[in-house]
């Protein structure tokens, strides 16, 4: 087995030899993660232009919620460069963190982290919403400033993408989630940077009653269409021209919303090209070699 494709643990770690710059992913779950693969295809790729980078290797960890605070400062002595975070720790690793990027506070959650030898600690940073936003623009054409915005979701993913779509003067932002209490404190954490007259919040129930004006992005960014059988989050009778169709969601199976969409000749893509894209803006913050280049190849790793 490759060392990127094996699921390391806390134990690992305690036991940790290799002294090389390391990097990985830490989540729970974390054994269907395709960072491994794209950020090692990225470090193989580089070490021509970069011969530093020859020995970087990029790892997975299974870490729980109640193990994070004793890992991190576990992964910058062991020499770690670069991690990156998924459910359920890209917010409750803020106290944890030396510095945060202001993308990260305002969206309140941090997807990377960069190791900083100056403060002894890790400096958090988040991509998730610049890497919607470039996806948007590569796929469906869509620039967020000016458009009107259907968000579905009120979690982590989500508020990477409000955050960003406001940040980039969308001209509204609707989001809908099927618990108000989540959304609420969303929009209410939103409301202190940006213009409240802006953000509007819809329950899942209500949404037959949506009215958008064109052109309008539709965002999925609930765990909906993760599964094969799992329906579409958004009425597919809701669906008309003018609209295009953002899924975050990604897998070997097309989401029910994203055929309903090119049911109807609407522009849909997948999560695919935003997971390649907050990958290769992590990879950027990293070596410095710019996400453009990385790109093209995370993407292809994915495909
Ligand atoms: P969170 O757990 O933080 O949020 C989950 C969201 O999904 C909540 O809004 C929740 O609503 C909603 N939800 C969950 N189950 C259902 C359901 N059965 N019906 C309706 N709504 C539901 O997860 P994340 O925000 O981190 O991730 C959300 C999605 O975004 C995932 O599918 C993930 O794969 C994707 N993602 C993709 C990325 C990419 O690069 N492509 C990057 C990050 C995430 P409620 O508040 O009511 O519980």
């Amino acid at each position: 087995m490759a060392c990127f494709e094996k699921v390391y643990s806390l134990d690992d770690l305690r036991t940790w030899t290799r002294r090389e710059p390391s990097f990985a992913v830490l989540g729970k779950p974390i054994a269907h993660s395709l960072s491994p693969k794209m950020h090692n295809a990225a470090f193989a790729a580089a070490r021509e232009r970069r011969p530093e980078l020859t020995e970087y290797r990029y790892f997975r960890f299974e870490i729980a919620p109640e193990e994070l605070s004793e890992t991190l400062p576990l992964f910058f002595e062991k020499n770690f460069h670069g991690l990156n975070l998924t459910i359920p720790h890209k917010v409750a690793v803020l106290p944890a963190l030396k510095k945060l990027s202001p993308e990260a506070e305002i969206i309140g959650a941090a997807n990377t982290l960069v190791r900083d030898d100056a403060l002894g600690g890790w400096r958090g940073e988040n991509t998730d919403g610049r890497g919607f936003a470039r996806a948007a623009e590569m796929q469906l054409g869509a620039t967020l400033a000016g458009t009107h915005i259907v968000l579905l979701g009120a979690g982590g993913a989500a508020r990477a993408i409000a955050a960003t779509a406001l940040a980039q003067n969308c001209a509204s932002l609707t989001i809908v989630n099927r618990s108000r209490e989540r959304a609420e404190t969303l929009i209410a954490d939103l409301c202190a940077f940006f213009p409240k007259e802006k953000i509007s919040f819809l329950s899942s129930c209500d949404i037959q009653n949506l009215t958008t004006e064109e052109p309008a992005l539709i965002v999925n960014a609930t765990s909906l269409g993760l599964k094969p059988d799992d329906p579409s989050p958004f009425p597919p009778e809701l669906l008309r021209a003018g609209m295009a169709v953002y899924d975050t969601t990604y897998g070997s199976h097309t989401s029910a919303l994203v055929a309903a969409a090119r049911e109807r000749n609407l522009p849909a893509a997948d999560g695919r090209s935003m997971l390649a894209w907050q990958g290769a803006l992590a990879f950027e913050l990293w070596t410095r070699i710019p996400a453009a280049d990385t790109f093209p190849l995370m993407f292809r790793e994915l495909s």
